[in-house]
């Protein structure tokens, strides 16, 4: 879990936000100053390497694995440690070495002496263990689970949007150089309509396990930002070249012979 690519910007990173807000506000929250102050005296600074000052609270078991923001859920951390420890499992991370904020590199902290840290860290901890999701939100678990179902489709929705803006403005820029390349043996439009095709429908209708793509020439037409050309995309679709390029068979043709809402669907 603590593996999610959280790249600013990602819809993986939406979803990882809305999740992590869920769970944030559903935790128990009622660690005080004095929990600190008692913390920081038991450990003598930074839970990890013993050094001070520790400014930060880490949480042992993070809060997108259900942690709570409970006495024995949370630590003392000096920056170093905090930065480098991340969303890791913490008795993994104070044991590795090839980090250079590790403890044994950036502390020089021996295996006998990590292992008293967990040590003292288990000490606090005393079994604590996080509510499993289901437990967490109780009667209201269904729910949490729809909202998640309908980020998963929103930001499903989302990149399917994005992708046929960045994929128009790919298409636009090399319809855009087709008069000039086209003389030098280089795509026709209707190698490229071919091409488009075959990338933002089949390919990923096949990667999605589904059985047929419908492709609307009215569509195609306007994602490719041609004026007055949809005779040429129906000619592509219909024809056998792109058959073979895509490696399918004969559509279903339907609609009119030519107009903007024929729809042609393969079977993949
Ligand atoms: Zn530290």
């Amino acid at each position: 879990m603590s593996k999610i690519r959280t790249q600013t910007g990602s819809y993986a990173y939406a979803k990882y936000q809305l999740k992590r807000a869920l769970l944030e506000n559903a935790v128990d929250d009622n660690y005080t100053s004095k929990d600190r102050e008692e913390a920081l005296e038991f450990f003598g600074g930074c839970a990890f390497c013993g050094s001070v000052p520790a400014p930060r609270n880490d949480h042992l078991i993070p809060v997108f694995e259900c942690g709570d923001r409970v006495r024995r859920n949370i630590v003392p951390a000096c920056q170093p440690c905090d930065d480098s420890k991340g969303k890791k499992e913490y008795r993994k991370w104070v044991r590795t070495s090839h980090s250079s904020r590790s403890l044994k590199k950036f502390r020089k902290l021996s295996d006998a002496e990590i292992e008293k840290r967990i040590k003292l860290i288990e000490k606090w901890r005393s079994g604590y263990k996080p509510k499993m999701e289901a437990e967490l939100f109780g009667k209201d678990y269904d729910k949490y689970l729809g909202i998640l179902k309908r980020m998963d489709e929103l930001c499903a929705e989302a990149k399917q949007l994005t992708d046929s803006i960045k994929a128009r403005k790919n298409v636009a820029r090399s319809v855009r150089n087709t008069a000039v390349l086209h003389k030098k043996g280089e795509p026709s439009d209707a190698d490229q309509i071919r091409q488009f095709v075959l990338e933002n429908y089949i390919l990923p209708a096949r990667q999605r396990g589904a059985k047929t793509s419908t492709v609307n020439a009215g569509d195609v037409h306007d994602q490719m930002w041609f004026v007055k050309r949809l005779p040429n995309v129906c000619q592509a679709l219909g024809g056998e070249k792109f058959q073979k390029l895509a490696n399918v068979e004969k559509p279903v043709i339907k609609g009119p012979p030519q107009g903007s809402t024929t729809t042609f669907t393969y079977k993949l």
